[in-house]
């Protein structure tokens, strides 16, 4: 399917379009497309849950319409699961619970598919994807030549990877290996899923308390546009975090001690800064959840960034931390 002036999906629900939009249902079409529009401008998109337009996009938009899973190899403990890019990673997910399968059920309506669930490294309620994520299969951009990377080769960071840095642009994830668990050892530290639950857990009652949580929290996408997060929780050195504490007196700044430092989650610091609830333009910072921002009243894109703008300028001057979008800015 090849397009022209189409618009993009977007779950900001901005009113943006395509010069070029094209959908493809193989690698091989992939690849002739890659061809096709060699030096146009070329971005592909999932569902683009985390993707801010500031305006019409002038090049090529590539979509999958690649949709399916396999296992690949098993054992005793162990199933290796290869799912295509296109797939929306929870209806993989759903599947996986329904069969007892593990690993990713803490993911849960994350939106998104799963070629961007490996390029962001999606995680939550103590899970990332990396965790589970055996290796990539991907087609270079230049000259459609395939390559796999294992997932060391990914450099997972935190919202993280090699596809978001050193070869960014360069090559389109194709499938994703997971490598999931036949025995269930459910991950509850996180919030209140392990009253959530139940007594006996499965992959699916995680999921089902996973979802619960999920809806309490943050806004659903076809009702108010949102990005999700926002912007991404700071890191910083405990020198910083230590004299922050002094600075405003208060030792009760919510923190989590990682390996590279002390993350401090930027919803206290951008509540701290009164900016929960207000709106510039059509733009929002959510009320339930200040790290999310939501097209509120018909935003435009210069709503959104000059929130995001105004929210980081203010986070910086009270606290000295800067914070900076998880959000990818196109
Ligand atoms: C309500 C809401 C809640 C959210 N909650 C979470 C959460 O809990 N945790 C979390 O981590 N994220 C969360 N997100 C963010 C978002 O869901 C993830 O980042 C998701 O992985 C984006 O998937 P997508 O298919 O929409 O990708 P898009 O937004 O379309 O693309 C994201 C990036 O990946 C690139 N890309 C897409 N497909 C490919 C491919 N096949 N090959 C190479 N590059 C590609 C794009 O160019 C872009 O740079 C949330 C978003 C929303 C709207």
């Amino acid at each position: 399917m090849i397009k022209n002036n189409f618009p993009i999906p977007n779950t900001f629900g901005l009113p943006v379009k395509a010069r070029i939009f094209a959908e493809y249902s193989s690698v091989e079409e992939l690849r002739d497309l890659l061809k096709r529009y060699q030096g146009e401008r070329l971005l592909h998109i999932g569902q683009g849950s985390n993707l801010l337009f500031t305006e019409d996009f002038d090049g090529i938009v590539l979509h999958s319409a690649m949709r399916r899973a396999r296992c690949v190899s098993e054992d005793n403990d162990h199933v290796w699961i290869e799912a295509d890019n296109g797939l929306v990673l929870d209806e993989l997910i759903e599947q996986l619970c329904d069969m007892g399968i593990s690993g990713l059920e803490n993911l849960s309506y994350i939106p998104g598919e799963v070629g961007a669930s490996a390029v962001q490294n999606v995680g939550a309620y103590g899970v990332e994807v990396k965790d589970v994520i055996e290796s990539v299969r991907a087609v270079a951009v230049a000259d459609g030549a395939e390559r796999v990377f294992t997932n060391a080769e990914c450099h997972y960071g935190y919202r993280d990877s090699i596809f978001k840095n050193d070869l960014r642009g360069q090559y389109i994830i194709t499938h994703v290996v997971y490598k999931l668990n036949k025995h269930f050892e459910p991950k509850l530290d996180y919030g209140n899923l392990r009253s959530e639950a139940g007594d006996k857990p499965t992959p699916m009652s995680v999921r089902e308390a996973v979802i619960h949580v999920r809806k309490q929290k943050l806004p659903e996408v076809s009702e108010l546009g949102s990005a999700g997060s926002f912007f991404k929780n700071p890191i910083v050195s405990r020198e910083k975090y230590e004299t922050l504490t002094r600075q405003i007196r208060d030792d009760s700044i919510p923190h989590y001690e990682q390996e590279g430092g002390i993350k401090i989650p930027a919803a206290w610091l951008i509540e701290q800064c009164g900016w929960k609830g207000k709106m510039m333009g059509g733009a929002q910072c959510y009320e339930k959840q200040p790290l999310v921002l939501v097209n509120r009243n018909n935003a435009t894109p210069e709503d959104i960034v000059n929130l995001a703008a105004a929210i980081c300028k203010d986070v910086k001057d009270k606290f000295g931390i800067e914070i900076s979008p998880e959000v990818n800015y196109i």
